[in-house]
């Protein structure tokens, strides 16, 4: 008689790929791997531009490493490891599907052009080949194909998609990280962290940003707690100061999904928080900005390279190394926007008014190409996004859906006097004139010789002398914008 066989047939594992969503709560893929009660394999698939998208820039590498260990952290405290692989999504899911011999692959949806292609070539290919293709929601709380103007087609104005957005009714609750995860018998090969060099090395530029930042899951649910409890009864009227630490910073842990809006949304309900129906308000519609600039990046497909409104394709833009150069370094002379620009450079973010400033700096003022700065602050910013980069760069250059009109120029000085009236946020990241009087902060060149002596600032030496006259250049940027219609 044959010996009788004991060992059950291997269970065939379900492969749950990790992208732009590393976190355990809230992550319905995740849970519905869990829930199947087979082994799991949890994978972080890095296209890094295979797909044919753009790369992380270099501060979200960094982030990226941080988030990467902490999600391993919470994985394995779950019974899980996380595998790591690198290359083209269909080619990588095809190997691993090879090498485990998986027969369901479930992720959470991506909301990019290129995200949303590579994965619709995956599902069809996972399909052709009779294995179970999953997806579900996460980084949205609405889905872009589906929210649609009464006509059928998509939002191009932020008040109508809001309201639209609003009448769809509350959002999904957030769900639970599994208690655990059923690994496999056995680990698979995973590329080694290290030697995917994220990490800044020569130079090390990153001190500013690991003073400033605790990627991760965990980060995010801290900051979440500390603006509950301290920004968000503020938020309506302190949101526009860039000194006071009123707004969420959630940014960058949204762009790497390590929390969800819905987490955000229902948090905001917490019946003890007592919040001002306008504070409430006013955070929920900068949410939905984030969902607007997916809807229009889904709309426009080349929201980073194009312009939504075609007549600035014949904008004279007057390219300049050197004032581009000047205005990368925070060292343009008007100090709101270099305290802004070299914000940017410490620690990777920027505040939203602040970006607003010296977006426009940059393209009125200096009348140079808005996808100089988007790719400046692709490369530069934690939060750096797909959508909402390209999407708040057309809006300020003018160019975009719903955007400023172009004639409304910032000045950068009354900005400055405005929203950071006694120079506390400008002394903190432009030193050389943290001793000018307030009254100066923001236009050094007004002071009087012997103010700026005993400031210790000498125009032209600690501190650039102002690399446009802000008349002169306004005029300049409104004579462009004129001869930019009279070419339509
Ligand atoms: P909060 O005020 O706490 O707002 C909460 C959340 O709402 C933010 O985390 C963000 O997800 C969303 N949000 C707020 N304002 C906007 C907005 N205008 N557009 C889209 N979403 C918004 N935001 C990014 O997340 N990534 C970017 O790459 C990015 N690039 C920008 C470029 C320019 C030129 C400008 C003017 C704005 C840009 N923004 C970008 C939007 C905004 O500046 C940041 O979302 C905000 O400063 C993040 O800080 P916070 O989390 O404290 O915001």
């Amino acid at each position: 008689m044959p010996a009788q066989k004991t060992d059950a047939p291997p269970e065939p594992p379900v492969l749950l790929l990790f992208r732009n969503d590393l976190r355990i709560a809230d992550n319905l893929a995740l849970n519905a791997a869990a829930d199947t009660g087979r082994p799991v394999l949890p994978v972080f698939v890095f296209d890094d531009g295979a797909d044919g998208g753009r790369p992380p820039g270099g501060a979200r590498r960094w982030w990226l490493h941080h988030a990467l260990e902490r999600l391993r952290a919470s994985l394995s405290e779950r019974g899980a490891g996380l595998t790591l692989r690198r290359g083209p999504t269909l080619a990588t899911v095809l190997s691993l599907v090879e090498d485990t011999q998986a027969n369901a692959i479930y992720w959470n949806r991506r909301y990019d052009p290129v995200g949303i292609a590579a994965d619709s070539a995956l599902k069809t290919a996972l399909r052709e080949r009779a294995l179970e293709a999953r997806s579900f929601d996460g980084h949205l709380l609405h889905e872009p194909s589906r929210l649609t103007t009464g006509t059928g087609g998509p939002y191009k104005v932020y008040s109508p998609f809001w309201r639209a957005l609003a009448a769809s009714g509350e959002p999904r609750a957030p769900v639970a990280a599994p208690k655990a995860i059923r690994p496999l018998p056995a680990p698979i090969a995973s590329d080694g962290l290290e030697n995917w060099s994220l990490l800044p090395t020569a130079p090390d530029w990153a001190g500013g940003l690991r003073d400033a930042w605790t990627p991760g899951e965990a980060g995010a649910r801290q900051r979440l707690a500390e603006f509950l409890d301290a920004g968000l009864q503020h938020y309506a009227e302190g949101r526009d100061r860039p000194a006071d630490a009123v707004t969420s910073r959630l940014s960058p842990h949204l762009a790497h999904g390590e929390i969800t809006p819905f987490q955000i949304w229902h948090a905001l309900n917490r019946p003890d928080l007592d919040t001002p129906a306008r504070d409430l308000e006013t955070f929920r519609k900068e949410i939905a900005w984030r969902e607007f600039s997916y809807h229009l990046l889904f709309h426009n497909r080349d929201l980073a390279s194009k312009t939504v409104n075609r007549d600035f394709d014949a904008f004279a833009w007057r390219p300049d190394a050197g004032l581009l150069a000047a205005w990368q370094q925070g060292r343009t002379g008007y100090p709101i926007v270099d305290a802004g620009m070299r914000q940017l450079w410490r620690t990777g973010w920027m505040h939203n008014r602040v970006r607003m400033v010296a977006a426009s700096f940059l393209t009125k003022h200096l009348l140079q190409d808005w996808r100089d700065g988007e790719a400046w602050f692709w490369d530069t910013l934690v939060d750096a996004d797909p959508a909402s980069n390209p999407a708040n760069w057309q809006w300020v250059a003018g160019s975009g859906a719903d955007a400023a009109p172009y004639f409304r120029i910032f000045n950068p000085v009354l900005q400055g006097e405005k929203f950071d009236p006694d120079g506390t946020y400008v002394r903190d990241f432009v030193p050389e004139l943290a001793r000018l009087p307030s009254r100066y902060i923001h236009k050094p060149w007004q002071a009087p010789a012997d103010t700026l002596s005993e400031a210790g600032v000498k125009l032209g030496a600690t501190y650039p002398v102002a690399i446009v006259e802000h008349r002169k250049a306004r005029a300049a940027a409104l004579a462009a914008y004129d001869a930019m219609k009279g070419t339509r």
